[in-house]
């Protein structure tokens, strides 16, 4: 069985046609034995999906899945809110609507520019455009409300296409500060293998960050494939669950109304169903 699948979207987010059933169908197949929906709620004026969430929909269908594959899976209300530190109010308002088991906190965007956009990458050098990502990552981890930092470095999946690679150790002040952030604050890592499954080939966060995060004293982390589509939900966690072992982080962290808990977990974890 695999524990925990903290971070998958349905087709109440815009980037996803798969419905929230089909999702839950793909976790059982998989041994998965908890998996949270985290729809994207992102209000930057450049997102294309702006403000498109809709939580009572949203809540009705979760309640539905809850009831037909009880005994089976249990399913928590995530969200995945972008920038929730520049957009603090709203991000309270929606987080007041219903009762989310947790948030992840996600940076897609620095200043105007999306970190999906390859000419971020093209206009910035690989210091000036992970720098200014991880300096609002500080920013974002400091002051806003979420339980669990999506997807640490996410710009390599698209970075990855433009320089090759990227290294951590020329930030180290900048994301050691931003691992200081999460853990005076509670916050778990969220293990996101998406980028596993592009040419950049890295888990986010990378194995040297997540080794510093254990070395500072930080303990809890989430695993999510960050699955659009039912073949991925649960993919790479293995592997993810392996790196925080191979750091000497021993436990998962899982949330319930917002409150953590933290539990164990064993290796070997079965092969994945392909
Ligand atoms: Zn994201
Ligand atoms: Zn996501």
């Amino acid at each position: 069985m695999i524990p925990q699948d903290y971070h998958m979207h349905s087709n109440f987010s815009c980037d996803c046609q798969w419905s929230m059933v089909e999702m839950c169908q793909s976790a059982i197949e998989r041994g998965i034995r908890e998996n949270g929906f985290t729809e994207h709620y992102d209000l930057h004026p450049g997102e294309r999906c702006r403000d498109w969430f809709r939580p009572a929909p949203w809540w009705e269908e979760l309640a539905h899945c809850r009831e037909r594959f009880a005994g089976q899976l249990t399913i928590r209300a995530g969200i995945e809110i972008g920038e929730p530190h520049l957009f603090a109010a709203e991000a309270a308002e929606m987080l007041a609507t219903l009762p989310f088991d947790y948030v992840i906190g996600s940076l897609h965007w620095v200043g105007n520019e999306s970190v999906f956009d390859p000419g971020y990458f093209q206009r910035h050098d690989s210091d000036e455009a992970f720098g200014a990502f991880f300096e609002e990552l500080e920013a974002m981890t400091r002051t806003a409300d979420f339980d669990i930092l999506g997807h640490f470095d996410v710009p390599i999946r698209t970075a990855h296409a433009i320089y090759g690679g990227y290294d951590p150790q020329r930030h180290e002040a900048a994301i050691r500060a931003v691992l200081r952030n999460c853990i005076d604050r509670g916050i778990a890592l969220d293990l996101n293998t998406a980028a596993l499954r592009r040419p950049a080939n890295a888990l986010t966060p990378n194995l040297t960050i997540l080794r510093w995060y254990a070395e500072m004293g930080g303990e809890r982390i989430t695993l999510g494939s960050d699955a659009h589509h039912p073949p991925h939900v649960g993919a790479n966690l293995t592997e993810a669950l392996q790196a925080a072992h191979e750091v000497g982080l021993r436990t998962l962290t899982f949330f319930e109304q917002r409150q953590a808990r933290s539990v164990p977990y064993v290796l070997p974890l079965p092969a994945e169903v392909a």
